[in-house]
């Protein structure tokens, strides 16, 4: 039975593909999902959402939401994703300066979102980038 991952942001799709399994981070605990998994509605933590089609894999940030299980699809709702390819990781170091140095300055929560999205888009180009090593360890 394939399973399609939908990744929905309020300003775009960020993935629409087949895939055979997807890993995220619920409030409950880690969740796999594959293809004939029960449905499902759970919220997300932000973290680094994975998902595997035969020997390709996708690395996501995604900041939270909500995530559904319904026959042949998964579905992520959530304020803000990126592919980690698509991650600018310069942009992303800055904001993380930023949000540290706001957190010093007013000790704030919107510093600690920020500073707490800015790090996983950090790790999400970490994880690609060693996933990539793994696969193809001449490169
Ligand atoms: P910044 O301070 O760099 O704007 P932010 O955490 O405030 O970061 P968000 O409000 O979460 O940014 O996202 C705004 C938009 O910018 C979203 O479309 C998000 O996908 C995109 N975005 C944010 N940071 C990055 C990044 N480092 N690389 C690529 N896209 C990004």
């Amino acid at each position: 039975m394939p399973l399609t991952l939908d990744v929905i942001t309020p300003e775009r799709t960020v993935l629409s593909e087949e895939v055979d399994f997807v890993s995220a981070r619920a409030l409950e605990g880690e969740l796999g999902v594959l293809p004939g998994h029960a449905p499902l509605f759970t919220s997300l933590r932000s973290d680094v959402v994975v998902a595997r089609k035969g020997a390709d894999e996708m690395v996501l940030a995604v900041m939270g939401g909500f995530l559904e299980v319904a026959p042949g699809r998964v579905t992520v709702l959530t304020p803000a994703a990126e592919r980690a390819e698509d991650i600018d990781k310069l942009r992303a170091e800055e904001a993380r300066k930023r949000a540290e140095l706001e957190i010093d300055r007013t000790r704030t929560t919107e510093g600690e979102a920020a500073l707490a999205r800015a790090l996983i888009r950090l790790r999400a180009v970490e994880v690609l980038g060693g996933r990539r090593l793994k696969l193809r360890p001449q490169a």
